[in-house]
């Protein structure tokens, strides 16, 4: 008798819940890529197809969330989000394989073209860089093409950054998403040197970065999700802790490889991870991002933030670059 209640009771509301999420986390794994390619690639016959399908999409991508779907039940839904080489993790800095540099060069300094775009895609604040850019960043003989900007925060903790250093959390974390040249359309997705992130910390300071400036603007142009507006193109030589062009500093940084740090989490991810120094924000325009809404209307910072614990380390080699390129 037990056992047919038990039946009845998994019958009833065990497959009907299994369901809704699945159908809910392909949406999201879709809406992840789209958000990620975005306007990537203007060579892509399907672009405006694209453009137009995404218009009348209500809160795209905003199945899973970091409360009640949050990242604890995301490896339910996204069996990669339980893999062995997840993002973000804690960066010890005793524990680092030290070199003195990396082979990388990139046109970050030059001037821009086109526009961009600002959004809240109701899970963090993002720009889109311009399909057609001409930015480029090389790595050991691998072009990278720059895709999109975006940040995870907390202005109520003060704790909002994903990765840890030395167990310590920051404001904000900036992450600026690179796809490898090569792969056309979304089939960096396939390749597990797909992606190329620089995650950079942002701390409460006394003066604003150029990158805290560009994210408060998009905070209070775009505090509720969906709301997108197209901004004047910068260089990204502007996002990085020296904010300009030159690149006389040479700050340290980390690099691991590791996975995107929402679902779909692919591992897919070569991760520099900027430990020399910090991007700063004053405490008074960090206060403007407690009013940015998330995809479930609630404070996008705060309930259960926009930023994934730490993951494990899982005996992978974290190289600590002490001259970087920033
Ligand atoms: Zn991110």
């Amino acid at each position: 008798m037990k056992l047919y209640l038990l039946l009845v009771f998994l019958g009833i509301f065990c497959v009907p819940c299994e369901s809704y999420y699945r159908e809910d986390y392909d949406q999201s794994t879709k809406d992840f890529i789209d958000m990620v390619v975005s306007d990537e690639d203007h060579s892509d016959h399907d672009h405006d197809e694209h453009h137009e399908k995404n218009k009348g999409k209500k809160n795209a991508g905003h199945g899973w969330n970091y409360l009640f779907s949050g990242p604890a039940i995301w490896g339910h839904f996204k069996r990669t989000c339980n893999g062995r080489q997840q993002s973000p993790i804690n960066i010890e800095s005793r524990s680092l394989k030290e070199v003195e540099k990396q082979r990388i060069t990139h046109n970050y300094g030059e001037k821009p073209t086109g526009s961009y775009e600002m959004l809240n895609n109701g899970h963090a604040l993002q720009i889109n860089f311009n399909g057609d850019t001409k930015y480029r960043l090389k790595k050991n003989g691998k072009s990278y093409t720059p895709l999109q900007v975006h940040i995870h925060f907390n202005p109520f903790t003060n704790k909002g950054s994903e990765h840890t250093f030395n167990q310590n959390k920051y404001f904000a974390e900036i992450h600026i998403v690179h796809k490898r040249t090569r792969y056309t359309g979304k089939s960096f997705m396939n390749h597990d040197d797909g992606l190329l992130v620089i995650g950079m910390f942002v701390d409460i300071g006394k003066n604003d970065s150029t990158a805290a400036k560009y994210f408060s603007n998009v905070a209070k142009e775009c505090f509720k999700p969906d709301m997108k507006k197209k901004i004047k193109a910068f260089n990204l030589a502007s996002l990085f802790p020296s904010g300009n062009a030159n690149f006389q500093s040479k700050y340290a940084y980390v690099n691991y490889h590791g996975s995107l740090t929402t679902p779909p989490c692919s591992e897919i991810v070569d991760w520099i991870v900027v430990t020399g120094n910090t991007l700063k924000i004053n405490s008074e325009t960090a206060k403007l991002f407690k009013d940015v809404r998330n995809g479930a209307n609630g404070p996008m910072g705060g309930d259960g933030g926009n930023n994934r614990p730490v993951q494990k380390l899982n005996k992978r080699t974290v190289t600590g670059v002490v001259n970087g390129f920033f």
